[in-house]
């Protein structure tokens, strides 16, 4: 679905992402994991073109992105493009991001409908559906406040897969969490795996990773340090820095 290759990144004379490859197929999970400031979440966002990269092709569905300019000047050079690829790379964040004036019913038919110009009947009814799937089917008539924080992330999930997009982006869904609302959002992050969905997980809780991810990368100051399938990683790293990096977080 998504194929990086190469990608660079700067904020100014500041080099984040240094040469980072990395492929999400049909179905894969992947997940991120680093110290802060390693360079997660700059791909994920490079990835679906919220930030621009300075080079590195990137590829979506077979449909390489097109840019004009070079370096700090490139830009993606089709805007329809660029909605068509951030529409199908869902991101779902670390704090929610739900709209506070509007229900979560209307949360989750906001886009689909002023975005993608869909029928608002029908994207009532798969609203109502995706509601349901992540537990908080009883929930549509009330405001992002009136919910606990493990549900306001489920309501954002629910707005994510409302797009029908290709692929889920994760940037740390349970960092914001009590440890009790975090297993309800894993839960459904679990349901999703299960079900095949594509999705890159940017994740601080090493069980999450290792439980529902296909590959695990480790990235260090913006380069990949380590990658594998996540037994491996997490049960024979092979790299100092891993062994250090996981020894301080679990
Ligand atoms: P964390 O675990 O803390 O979320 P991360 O791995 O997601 O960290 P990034 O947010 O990708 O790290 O940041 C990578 C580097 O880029 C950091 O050095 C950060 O300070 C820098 N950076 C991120 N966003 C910006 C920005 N908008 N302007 C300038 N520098 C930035
Ligand atoms: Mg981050």
């Amino acid at each position: 679905v998504i194929e990086i290759t190469n990608l660079h990144k700067a904020y100014g004379a500041l080099e984040v992402i240094k040469g980072v490859d990395l492929t999400a197929h049909r179905g894969d999970v992947v997940s991120l994991i680093g110290s802060s400031g390693s360079g997660k979440s700059t791909i994920l966002r490079c990835a679906n073109l919220l930030e621009d990269s300075q080079q590195g092709d990137i590829v979506f569905k077979g449909e390489p992105v097109k840019w004009r300019g070079t370096g700090l000047n490139r830009h993606p050079a089709d805007a329809k493009q660029v909605l068509r690829i951030r529409t199908n790379l869902s991101m779902v964040f670390q704090q929610f991001n739900l709209w506070a004036h509007l229900t979560i019913l209307q949360n989750v038919m906001e886009a689909p409908v002023t975005v993608l110009g869909r029928d608002r009947a029908e994207v009532e009814a798969a609203a109502r559906k995706y509601l349901d799937k992540v537990g908080i089917g009883d929930k549509c008539d009330v405001y992002p406040a009136q919910l606990s924080g493990g549900q306001q992330q489920r309501a954002a999930i629910a707005r994510a897969l409302a797009m029908e997009p290709e692929a889920l982006l994760f940037d740390e869904p349970t960092s914001a969490l009590d440890p009790e609302l975090e297993q309800e959002v894993v839960r459904v992050i679990k349901d999703l795996a299960a079900e095949g969905r594509t999705m890159m997980i940017v994740t601080h809780d090493m069980k999450m990773a290792a439980d529902v991810s296909d590959h695990t990368v480790f990235l260090h100051q913006g380069l990949i340090e380590e990658q594998g399938a996540p037994k491996d990683l997490f049960g024979a790293p092979k790299s100092d820095r891993l062994r250090q990096f996981l020894s301080s977080t679990m």
